[in-house]
C-alpha cells in the first residue's frame, strides 16, 4: 500500500517511521531506543532491520562529507555519501544524527537511492551531482525524481560560524536566503538549501518529515548536543 504521509510503527519493540510513496517503495528511518542510553555506540543497523529482513541485502557508505555519489546493484560498504539502485529488496542505507538524509525515487523506473548532506555536503551540492548521476546512468531526467528529507537539525537550532556563511557566500549566490541572523549567531537552513537544489532541476518534493533531531532528544540523536554518542539510521529499498 503507498501512503503520501509518514507514520511511526512499531515492531519487535522498535520503533520507526516509515513512509510508502509507491506500492513498491519502503523509506524507514530509526528512532533511539531507551537502552541504548548512557552507550557510547551507534546503533547496530542489522539488528534493528531484523525485523524487516532486510540485513543480508544492506548497502551502508562509509561517508565523508563529499559529494560522492554511486550506483549500485549488490550489498556491502562503499566510499560514498549518496548512491541509487534499480534492483529489487536492495536495502540503501545512510546514518545521520544533525545532517540531512534526502530520500530520493523515481515512481516509473523504481529507482531509488539516498544522499547524506550536512553543511559540507550541502556547500559542494551533493543533491545536483546524485541528480546528474542518475541521470547520465539511467536516462530519468531529474524532474521526474521525488524526494523527501527525513529528520536532521532544524533551523531553529543549526548556529554556524561566519566562516560557513562565507563559504557559501563565495560559492553560492543564493546563499543569504539560507541563513538568519539572531543575536546570538548566524543559522543555517540545510533543509532549505536542499530543497532549493532538487527543486532548480525540477525535482518534486514528496512527504518530508520535518522534525529536528536537536529539539527532540528522546526520538533522535543529535550530533550537536550529544556529540557522536549515536546515529539515526535512514533505509530506502525498492520491494
Ligand atoms: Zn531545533
Amino acid at each position: 500500500m503507498s501512503s503520501q504521509s509518514w507514520h511511526l510503527i512499531s515492531k519487535d519493540g522498535l520503533r520507526f517511521y516509515v513512509l510508502n510513496p509507491t506500492q513498491d517503495i519502503e523509506i524507514l528511518f530509526t528512532t533511539r531506543r531507551f537502552r541504548d542510553e548512557g552507550l557510547d555506540h551507534n546503533l547496530d543497523l542489522k539488528e534493528q532491520l531484523a525485523p524487516f529482513e532486510l540485513g543480508a541485502s544492506l548497502v551502508t557508505m562509509n561517508q565523508t562529507h563529499s559529494d560522492r555519489v554511486i550506483r549500485v546493484d549488490r550489498p556491502g560498504e562503499i566510499e560514498a555519501d549518496g548512491c541509487f539502485t534499480s534492483e529489487f529488496r536492495l536495502a540503501l542505507s545512510l546514518r545521520v544524527a544533525d545532517c540531512v538524509p534526502i530520500f530520493i525515487w523515481d515512481k516509473d523506473s523504481g529507482v531509488v537511492g539516498l544522499a547524506h548532506a550536512g553543511w559540507r555536503g550541502t556547500l559542494a551540492k551533493i543533491a545536483l551531482r546524485f541528480a546528474e548521476k542518475v541521470e547520465k546512468e539511467t536516462g530519468i531526467p531529474s524532474y521526474r525524481l521525488y524526494y523527501s528529507l527525513g529528520p536532521s537539525i532544524g533551523k531553529c537550532c543549526y548556529e554556524v560560524s561566519e566562516d560557513v556563511l562565507n563559504e557559501f557566500r563565495e560559492t553560492w549566490p543564493e546563499a543569504n536566503r539560507f541563513f538568519s541572523r539572531k543575536k546570538e549567531g548566524f543559522y543555517l537552513d540545510l533543509r532549505a538549501a536542499n530543497c532549493f537544489l532538487l527543486s532548480s532541476v525540477g525535482a518534486v518534493e514528496g512527504a518530508s518529515l520535518d522534525i529536528c533531531t536537536h529539539c527532540n532528544s528522546k526520538r533522535f540523536y543529535s550530533h550537536r548536543r550529544e556529540h557522536g554518542k549515536g546515529r539515526n539510521w535512514g533505509i530506502i529499498v525498492r520491494r
